[in-house]
């Protein structure tokens, strides 16, 4: 889409850390990381919230979530992680494409 900063790292246009990349989503590292390891995992496909999912995006999230998982090693997240979707407003959603931060690498915070 026009005008999203994630989509224009996908095409290419924008330049990024890619650690992974299939035909339907990318890992790439935060331009701004919160922790040691601090990933976004994004579908190629644009949309911006949970309430515009239908099944088949469900599944596509459920794919990026099994991709996680089975990464965790490769990406330094062998201690354990935090995943989180920011949301909207409250949340402080900045980039209005869905994504998944990956957290990681140190004893996170909570609170
Ligand atoms: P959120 O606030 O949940 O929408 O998260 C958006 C995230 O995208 C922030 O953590 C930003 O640091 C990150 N971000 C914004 N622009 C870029 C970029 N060009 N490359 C990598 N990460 C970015």
């Amino acid at each position: 889409m026009e005008n999203c900063v994630f989509c224009k790292i996908m095409a290419g246009e924008i330049p990024s850390q890619t650690v992974y990349e299939d035909d339907e989503m990318v890992i790439f590292r935060d331009a701004a990381p919160i922790a040691p390891v601090h990933l976004l995992c994004v579908p190629r496909e644009h949309f911006a919230h949970l309430d515009e999912m239908d099944d088949r995006r469900a599944a596509l999230l459920g794919r990026m979530f099994l991709k996680i998982a089975a990464l965790q090693n490769q990406l330094g997240l062998e201690g354990g992680y935090r995943l989180v979707i920011n949301q909207g407003e409250n949340a402080g959603q900045t980039v209005q494409h869905l994504h998944i931060h990956i957290l990681g690498g140190k004893t996170l915070p909570w609170g």
